[in-house]
């Protein structure tokens, strides 16, 4: 793929970030970030803020895009007899586990397997039944000794898998909840080197997600944003999977609909896309979106928010799917949005 922000994603799947351990995601980021913003810093939970000036005088009001970093994974609460036994960090499917390559991050960093005993070796009534995640196993192959010693109850494992170019336009990998966002975060901080702005914009590339979005509500908090959009990943469409709950894959990213979300965010993200000339699905979340975009809401004293999401295969798996002209989409469109903020935009934002 001789795409400069494919070829930055596929990088970024490679990278582990489980939740609270961000950081060589984060050193990634920086590098990324650094010739294309005025200032970077580190929130004191770990999250990356990239803030660009805008063209107006100060005070300038300030908009927030906030993807996260963090990938669900697992972590090892028992070494026995030269393997290991897992829990979750994040909401992990088990029954996808058995096969996949990990790297268990020891004494030093091990490669490994998640391994399920065969069926002729298991108890009937077992073996017929989907894998738990208590009867699954990490091999790495190393005598019992030398495990005990390089591997401790508390160390993390994360999926590694290699990122794969699947068909013309999609990639597959772990990860990509959320470092497809990522990546159009950095495709919008690269349009906007070209764009002029009014409003300040910080990119903050959030921690923790996956388990309370506590990067999030600190950043939020922090920052003290005059709006925010959250950035994630949603349902895509595939057989098996209904319709209702899910949204076209290379369909362009969709813009949530819900109590998380400020109808006026809502509003000028749709006008943003008409603007463009991107298709954009509207995501109804009448709950929780499961998002940042909930937490940065609530921030302070409440901060009006919106959110787009990409559409996503196999979420939550060792293999996820993105079609990368959605993450193209998704990048432009929040660079439009930022353009196309005017200096009054917050004073006249109402939520009815
Ligand atoms: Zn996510």
């Amino acid at each position: 793929m001789p795409d400069p922000i494919a070829a930055f994603l596929k990088e970024l799947l490679q990278i582990p970030g489980l939740p609270g351990h961000e950081t060589p995601v984060r050193r990634r980021l920086e590098a990324e970030w650094e010739p294309l913003a005025d200032e970077l810093s580190v929130s004191r939970l770990g999250s990356l803020h990239a803030l660009k000036r805008g063209s107006s005088p100060p005070p300038r009001p300030k908009v927030m895009l906030a993807a996260h970093m963090d990938a669900i994974g697992l972590m090892v609460t028992d070494v026995t007899g030269g393997f290991l036994r897992l829990t979750a960090v994040g909401g992990v499917d088990p029954r996808i586990l058995p096969g996949q390559p990990v790297l268990v991050h020891g004494r030093r960093e091990l490669p490994g397997l998640v391994v399920h005993p065969p069926a002729a070796c298991l108890p009937e009534g077992v073996k017929d039944r989907p894998a738990l995640l208590e009867h699954l196993l990490v091999d790495i192959g190393l005598p019992a000794a030398q495990v005990s010693r390089m591997v401790r109850p508390g160390d993390l494992v994360s999926y590694a898998q290699p990122p794969m170019e699947l068909g013309e336009d999609l990639i597959a990998g772990p990860a990509l909840d959320n470092r497809a966002s990522l990546a159009a975060l950095t495709l919008c901080l690269r349009e906007l080197q070209q764009r002029p702005h009014v409003w300040d914009l910080v990119a903050a590339a959030t921690v923790q997600e996956e388990l309370s979005a506590g990067g999030a509500l600190t950043s939020g908090f922090a920052l003290r944003p005059d709006l925010a959009v959250a950035v994630d990943v949603t349902y895509a469409r595939g057989l098996g999977q209904p319709d209702h709950k899910t949204y076209p894959l290379a369909g362009g990213p969709t813009n949530i609909w819900g109590p998380d979300i400020h109808p006026g965010v809502h509003k000028a993200i749709g006008a943003a896309a008409q603007r463009l000339g991107v298709q954009l699905t509207v995501e109804l979340c009448p709950d929780h979106s499961g998002t940042d975009a909930h937490a940065i809401q609530v921030a302070g004293e409440g901060i009006p928010t919106g959110a787009i999401s990409v559409p996503l295969r196999y979420m939550h798996t060792p293999l996820e799917v993105v079609a990368i002209p959605d993450i193209h989409a998704a990048g432009r469109l929040l660079a439009e949005f930022v353009a196309g903020l005017e200096p009054d935009f917050r004073d006249r934002l109402s939520w009815d």
